[in-house]
């Protein structure tokens, strides 16, 4: 009985007979190790215009266990959120965006990486001031960075998570509120934060274009989103019909499996340099 988890394709072989509990001690105990052993990878998956260029990408992390095969980030990222672990994770992903960012470059491509930034992690008092290190030490494009949060972070404190959104606006920095239309989404307050980006949640999208329920949702959502000028992606397209219902109805852009999986970088820049012909280097 392999269990799929939040419609991802990790399937969980091994582990599906054990309780949550023993989940837990051995994740807990192994994530330590895998953070700092190749167990654990960023892929990354691109986002794409309806005409087919590439506006964005954003980094996930994969881990293979040596005895329990790959595990989704739907269950480590969370476990990892409860302990500091999440802060490793977040400044490796962070530095992994950096070097992707020079790698591309030096390809003359433009376009933004995306990176998961737990609510936790970006109210770290700390935050601020170490992205900024990052960025200076590596010589990467704050400007090029999109930190993706998860939609309801703000509803403790507006304006704390606004100023230090700012602050990391100051070092070009931009923020997508990711999984949009599933959270508690008060718009009120939604208005107060330095918001560039929306992406509609696979739950909004998957039912489309024959569910009228989702239809009014996405129409409403792409509608309000041009309205005040956010850049929006659709994040789990599947199909032609769905990747034609959101181009017809505004969407920006579009990612998923219709277009691209999530791959390994290396695989990923060599498919940017083979596009680019070989002249282009
Ligand atoms: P997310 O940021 O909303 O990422 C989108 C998820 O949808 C990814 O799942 C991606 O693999 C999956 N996906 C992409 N295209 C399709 C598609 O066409 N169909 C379907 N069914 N799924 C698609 P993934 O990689 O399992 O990540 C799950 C969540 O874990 C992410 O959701 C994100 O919230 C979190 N996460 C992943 N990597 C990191 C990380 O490095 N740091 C943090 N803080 N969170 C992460
Ligand atoms: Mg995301
Ligand atoms: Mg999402
Ligand atoms: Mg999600």
């Amino acid at each position: 009985r392999a269990k799929r988890l939040g419609g991802n394709r990790t399937v969980f072989y091994d582990h599906t007979l054990q309780t949550e509990f023993e989940q837990r001690l051995w994740m807990e105990k192994d994530l330590t190790l895998a953070l700092n052993t190749s167990q654990l990878a960023m892929h990354i998956q691109p986002q794409y215009a309806r005409d087919g260029r590439i506006t964005g990408a954003e980094l996930l992390a994969r881990w293979t266990h040596p005895d329990q095969g790959p595990v989704s980030p739907a269950l480590f990222v969370p476990l990892a959120e409860e302990t500091s672990l999440i802060n490793h994770l977040t400044y490796w992903s962070l530095g992994v965006a950096c070097q992707a960012l020079l790698d591309l470059q030096g390809l003359d491509e433009t376009y933004p990486i995306s990176v998961n930034i737990s609510p936790k992690v970006l109210m770290d008092p700390g935050f601020g001031e170490a992205v900024r290190g990052l960025l200076k030490r590596s010589g990467a494009p704050g400007n090029r960075l999109i930190f993706e949060i998860t939609e309801g972070v703000w509803i403790q404190d507006v304006e704390a998570t606004a100023r230090r959104m700012r602050e990391l606006n100051r070092l070009g920095i931009r923020f997508s509120i990711d999984d949009f239309g599933t959270g508690y989404s008060n718009l009120s307050s939604l208005m107060r934060l330095p918001i560039f980006e929306l992406k509609i949640d696979q739950s909004l999208i998957r039912n489309l274009p024959g569910d009228p329920d989702s239809i009014a949702i996405a129409r409403l959502i792409l509608a309000m989103a041009g309205q005040l000028d956010f850049w929006v992606v659709a994040e789990g397209v599947e199909d032609e019909p769905q990747a034609d219902f959101l181009a017809r109805h505004g969407c920006d852009a579009m990612q998923g499996y219709l277009f691209a999986r999530p791959m390994p970088i290396d695989d990923w820049l060599g498919s940017v340099r083979q596009r680019r012909g070989p002249s282009g280097h």
